[in-house]
């Protein structure tokens, strides 16, 4: 059984505001667990068999392909999800001055519920390049997340909205955060350096997001929700490691994949659209000893679980949502079908993960997306056009998705990784 706690959920995301922090959060438990980190520039000859993985930017890979190395390679069970989600991200030349006061030139990043981060005392996080002359090509690369009430994007008052009770938002206009009075400009860059103890003219660039402060904590009469930033998709990312790290091989090597940049279409160089899982399962294989012969075997025996978030049936908009295909919350997990392919599940692997939810004691909701509205996608068509393996898109339960703030049942933490984890190691 995994350990995953609705709890542990909470302080997975306080401890994870970018996706870089949700590779560092996942590295710290993988370590702890006794994984190993893999350079992927070094030879992986001593890997042929244990637990490891790897990282790219905001993209991690991690498996465990047995404590003694297996003449027989065997295939691979695969969670997949991603890291990143919507937030409001920092501009290059960010410094203005605007009527005495000094702001911070922000723009969104991927589908984020504008109005949600309005209003909110917000922290900054990210990566930082940082001239270093004792590395190959004379740039490190740092996390900084600096945890305080630095920015804030104030609403308009109802007074002055030209339509009083909705007042629509410019991207360009109106998400510019302020964090500073007066006319003396101030840079934010030079802020971040010195945070970070460095030299302002050693930071070369930077990756830098806001996150909403106010810690994720349970609510409800019962204590019977999640409140939380990013549940889409570190509920996933959570309940992916817990179900790793209870999962030993078998029939199966269990394996781990997060990506970057599913919000804004996966096309990187270690989003769902590029090589990085391929590559890195054929590595696995090669260093166990096995070929490509193998490799291309094994990969058509293997399959993926592509979990992200679900839509809970809204208890406001009930009618927004597919009459005979009501989700519950805190009733399990979600198999998502899609017959245009916005889902990549077909009847092969939507059986392999009813199994899995049988196996795990589990009950699974069965999601369609009403047919007269669009439907969002996740990395599953992807992950499965990129690798030729079958995929069944899956996820837990949740309300107001790509908001700052967002809503999922405490008991489906659990029942998530139960069946995440029965996934990985089917009897
Ligand atoms: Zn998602």
């Amino acid at each position: 059984m995994t350990e995953a706690t609705a709890r542990g959920l909470c302080e997975f995301i306080d401890a994870s505001p970018s996706p870089f922090h949700v590779c560092a959060t996942v590295a710290e438990r993988l370590r702890a667990a006794g994984y190993t980190e893999l350079d992927e520039t070094d030879r992986w000859d001593e890997a042929a068999a244990g637990r490891f993985f790897t990282v790219r930017a905001g993209s991690l890979i991690a498996w465990h392909s047995g404590i003694t190395p297996n003449p027989v390679p065997m295939p691979f069970r695969i969670i997949g999800a991603h890291t990143d989600s919507p937030n409001l991200r920092v501009k290059q030349h960010p410094d203005r001055v605007v009527a005495g006061w000094q702001v911070v030139a922000l723009q969104p990043y991927g589908g984020a519920l504008l109005n949600s981060w309005l209003d909110r005392d917000l922290g900054l996080s990210g990566r930082i390049s940082v001239r270093d002359r004792d590395v190959r090509g004379g740039v490190a690369h740092r996390l900084v997340s600096i945890n305080e009430p630095l920015l804030r994007v104030p609403q308009l008052a109802i007074h002055l909205a030209e339509d009083r009770g909705s007042v629509s938002l410019n991207p360009q206009l109106h998400l510019n955060a302020v964090w500073g009075a007066g006319d003396r400009p101030r840079s934010l860059l030079g802020y971040v350096a010195e945070h970070a103890g460095i030299a302002s003219g050693d930071l070369l660039s930077a990756d830098l997001m806001t996150h909403d402060l106010t810690p994720s904590t349970l609510i409800g009469a019962d204590q019977d929700f999640v409140s939380a930033p990013r549940l889409d998709n570190q509920g996933t990312c959570y309940a992916g490691l817990e179900a790793l790290l209870a999962a030993e091989p078998y029939d199966y090597i269990p394996v781990l994949a997060l990506f970057d940049h599913e919000e804004v279409g996966s096309t990187s160089d270690h989003g769902a659209q590029s090589e990085f899982l391929r590559t890195t399962l054929e590595r696995i294989v090669l260093t166990s000893g096995g070929g490509r012969e193998d490799f291309l075997r094994l990969t058509t025996a293997s399959m993926v679980a592509s979990g992200d978030m679900a839509h809970a049936t809204h208890p406001n908009y009930p009618e927004r949502h597919e009459p005979g295909h009501l989700i519950a919350v805190n009733g399990g997990p979600v198999l998502k079908v899609q017959p245009n392919l916005r889902y990549a599940t077909d009847g092969r692997t939507a059986a392999a993960f009813e199994l899995a939810c049988r196996q795990a004691g589990v009950p699974l909701q069965r999601y369609e997306h009403r047919a007269d509205l669009p439907c969002g996608s996740t990395i599953g068509p992807m992950t499965a056009a990129r690798t030729g393996i079958p995929t069944v898109d899956v996820g837990a339960p949740q309300l107001a998705m790509h908001s700052a703030r967002e809503l999922m049942g405490a008991a489906d933490v659990g029942a998530y990784a139960a069946a995440l984890h029965a996934f990985l190691v089917p009897e």
